[in-house]
């Protein structure tokens, strides 16, 4: 039987839709991944994803040195010295013209304005593996709450099909849109970066309040969440800001774990591909076993909940 379901031409910025996921929430799961970031984190490994539009990316690893994309460009954003090819992203237009003659994938565009009807085309594919594994679709990013239409229409068509979903937030993106976000989302994926709020300024460019505010609004309304904390060494691997972690789990109920991730330096190539500096460059992955001492100092032994 033909379904019917209400028609929605609200556009996004989508850079990334991951069908099969198992790491973004409960089951198996699509993450659909929205371009755009309130916040602009040290160590993030999703850089293509700070600005809101679709942008050109350039992976030098790829380039051949044909220089067919600097005979194509009319804004001159690709010079060479020598053999040497420099990129001024900021000058380009993203007319396609290198796209098209680039033979190597060196140079690509990333992201794509796309309708949410479309997404949820290609979400509702794998609705028997969310049924069958207690799954659904994760929004993330960026941070999906910033889109507040597209982000409302994309939960609402996944509740209109029967899909569970998820968000993935950093807690300061909503503002009072949260409390509709609320009524269509059955799992916030909440990012809890560091429980210092100078140190959170410094580090991601914006304080801490509103995730603590998000937090409690989340608590009132009885929504389930994950709590998500990056481990970043030197910046948030000490024992106050996993203290204040272990108190959150004990204060608020709505919590229903938290998940230590360990910093990994697999995303630090792309801010280059990108044309931004990589400042946390000297930093190295964390290693599996340092994440289980700190889950068994901190949280087994007091039982806790992880
Ligand atoms: S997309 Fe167009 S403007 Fe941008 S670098 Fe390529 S040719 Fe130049
Ligand atoms: S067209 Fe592609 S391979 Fe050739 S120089 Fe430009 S980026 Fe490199």
């Amino acid at each position: 039987m033909q379904e019917h379901y209400i028609k929605s031409d609200i556009k996004g910025c989508i850079f990334d839709i991951q069908r099969g996921c198992l790491d973004d929430g409960p089951g198996i799961r699509t993450t659909v991944f929205l371009k755009g970031c309130n916040l602009r984190c040290s160590w993030c490994h999703n850089p293509e994803s700070f600005i809101r539009e679709p942008q050109l990316g350039y992976d030098y690893s790829k380039c051949m040195g044909c220089r067919k994309c600097d005979m194509v460009c009319l804004q001159k954003v690709h010079r060479f010295k020598g053999k040497k090819h420099e990129v001024d992203f900021k000058k380009c237009t993203l007319c396609g013209a290198c796209l098209r003659v680039c033979e190597t994938g060196a140079v690509t565009r990333i992201g794509e304005w796309m309708d949410s009807d479309a997404i949820l085309e290609i979400a509702v594919r794998d609705k028997k593996y969310y049924d069958k594994s207690g799954g659904g679709v994760t929004f993330s990013g960026g941070e999906p709450a910033i889109w507040k239409d597209f982000l409302l229409s994309l939960l609402k068509g996944c509740k209109e099909r029967g899909i569970s979903t998820a968000i993935e937030t950093n807690g300061i993106g909503a503002g009072d849109s949260l409390f509709e976000i609320m009524k269509v989302t059955d799992l916030f994926l909440l990012d809890f970066k560091l429980s210092d709020c100078d140190k959170h300024m410094k580090y991601t460019g914006r304080g801490n309040e509103d995730v603590y505010r998000t937090l409690e609004l989340l608590n009132e309304a009885k929504k389930d969440v994950i709590l998500r904390c990056p481990i970043i060494p030197g910046v948030n691997d000490d024992e106050v800001h996993l203290k204040t972690v272990q108190k959150l789990l004990k204060k608020f109920g709505c919590i229903c774990k938290a998940e230590l991730m360990p910093y990994h330096s697999t995303g630090s190539g792309k801010w280059a591909k990108i044309g931004l500096h990589y400042s946390l460059n000297k930093l190295k992955s964390m290693e599996a076993e340092e994440k289980i001492k700190l889950e068994r100092t901190l949280f087994v032994s007091e039982g806790s909940g992880i």
